[in-house]
């Protein structure tokens, strides 16, 4: 008893990857980041894990193509969390997952597993348009084997990363602010829910030794971050002292301009139709069997979008 989990971080070099490297760190865990063969003479990556190392981290080879590799990573620790990719028009690697779940049950020690979520929960997507319901599939077929195999699971539910979403008020293709105009989503009123990443990692990470949430979805949904399109447009307008020129989109024409796009776009545009027009991250209560992160740690003093937006002045 006592003591905090050994983490596997799987992935440690992605966008989301490398602040859970951060945030296992931070939180005291030790923790033991895969270095895949694969990545070569990736020069950034090789000195990404060397930096990961330099602060504490622990690497350890393996590949997914090694199978027995995995499972000697795996025996090393209490708890794998894997982060790869899944996000089309950068990589989409959820379904080698498979090879990871395998590896954990012949490794039999692992205590929880967290697959690569951090999305949109993809139980509630059964009626997602294509192309972009894929994401959710593959996602829902992880958790089917995790849950065939009896692996204790979190999965984290993360709604919209603020990187990609806010800084671009929420316009696809944007990562930055206009000072001139916007285009809204019909009136831009739907809500969603935007998290900074190291608030996402931050709270991933205290998951994971926490009885409370062995074996449920945990939503991440700081209240003050559950927020419209316009309403993150108008903290910009504060922060900047003006009015953007305003353009809405409606629902058919946002579908017409997908399906002219390549299929990596339309799967992203296909999040940015579920999240903007259907409202579906803050379109229910969270039930029983699931739990809130801010509830659940409201220790962590989240990042709020309005002083998010700030770094873009
Ligand atoms: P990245 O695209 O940054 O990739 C993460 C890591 O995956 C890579 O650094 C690499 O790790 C590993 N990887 C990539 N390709 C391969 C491969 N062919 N074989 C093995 N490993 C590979 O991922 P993100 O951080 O963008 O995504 C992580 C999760 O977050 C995904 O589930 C995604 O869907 C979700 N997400 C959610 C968003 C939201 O707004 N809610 C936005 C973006 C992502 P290494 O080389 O270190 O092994």
């Amino acid at each position: 008893m006592g003591g905090k989990s050994k983490v596997l971080i799987i992935g440690g070099t992605g966008y989301l990857g490398k602040r859970l490297v951060k945030a296992s760190l931070e939180q005291g865990h030790e923790t033991y980041v895969l270095q895949r063969p694969e990545i070569g003479v990736d020069i950034e990556k090789i000195q990404m894990l060397l930096s990961f190392k330099k602060q504490g981290a622990r690497l350890v080879i393996g590949s997914f193509n090694d199978h027995q590799s995995l499972v000697e990573a795996l025996k090393l620790v209490d708890v794998a969390i894997c982060a790869v990719s899944g996000v089309h028009f950068r990589s989409h690697q959820i379904l080698l997952q498979l090879k990871l779940v395998d590896a954990i049950k012949e490794a039999g020690n692992i205590k929880r597993f967290l697959p690569s979520e951090f999305g949109t929960d993809p139980a509630r997507m059964g009626d997602a348009i294509e192309p972009g319901r894929v994401t959710f599939d593959d996602k829902m077929v992880v958790r089917k084997a995790i849950e065939d195999a009896g692996i204790p699971f979190t999965y984290v539910s993360a709604n919209c990363f603020a990187g990609y979403f806010v800084g671009g008020l929420c316009q696809p293709g944007h990562i930055l602010p206009s000072r001139e105009s916007v285009t809204l989503f019909g009136d831009g009123n739907k809500k969603s829910i935007f998290v900074d990443e190291d608030d996402i990692a931050a709270y991933t990470i205290r998951t994971i030794d926490d009885p409370r949430t062995l074996n449920k979805t945990i939503y991440l949904r700081p209240p003050a971050n559950i927020l419209s399109q316009r309403e993150i447009v108008e903290f910009w307008e504060k922060l900047i002292g003006k009015q953007l020129q305003k353009s809405s989109l409606s629902e058919q024409e946002f579908l017409n301009i997908m399906k002219e796009r390549g299929y990596a776009e339309q799967v992203g545009l296909t999040h940015y139709y579920h999240v903007f027009y259907d409202g579906c991250l803050a379109n229910f209560e969270i039930n029983n069997e699931e739990e809130e992160a801010s509830v659940l740690y409201p220790d962590i003093k989240y990042i709020k979008m309005e002083d998010y937006l700030k770094q873009y002045i």
